[in-house]
């Protein structure tokens, strides 16, 4: 389970952490110079969320990362997470 972490709720300025459903498809490499040096490449989406306090619906955009060895598929809120 992957967790991301908003700051600046726009309906409470709080901040609150919900957890995240990330598919990731393997991606089967190729032994070629360049991925010696591979980065991980940040993919942004924006998806709905809801003040927990508010019971009030915000869209955010959060920042995950590919791997070397696998690809973001698709990234689904399952919601907010309990401390
Ligand atoms: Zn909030």
């Amino acid at each position: 389970m992957e967790t991301i972490t908003l700051e600046n709720c726009p309906w409470c300025n709080g901040i609150h952490t919900y957890n995240l459903n990330v598919e990731r498809s393997i991606v089967i490499k190729n032994i070629i110079a360049s991925d010696f040096n591979e980065t991980k490449r940040p993919v942004r989406v924006t998806r709905i969320f809801i003040c927990p306090k508010q019971d009030k619906e915000f869209q955010g955009t959060l920042t995950l990362y590919d791997t070397s060895s696998g690809r973001i598929k698709s990234i689904t809120v399952i919601g907010v997470k309990n401390d």
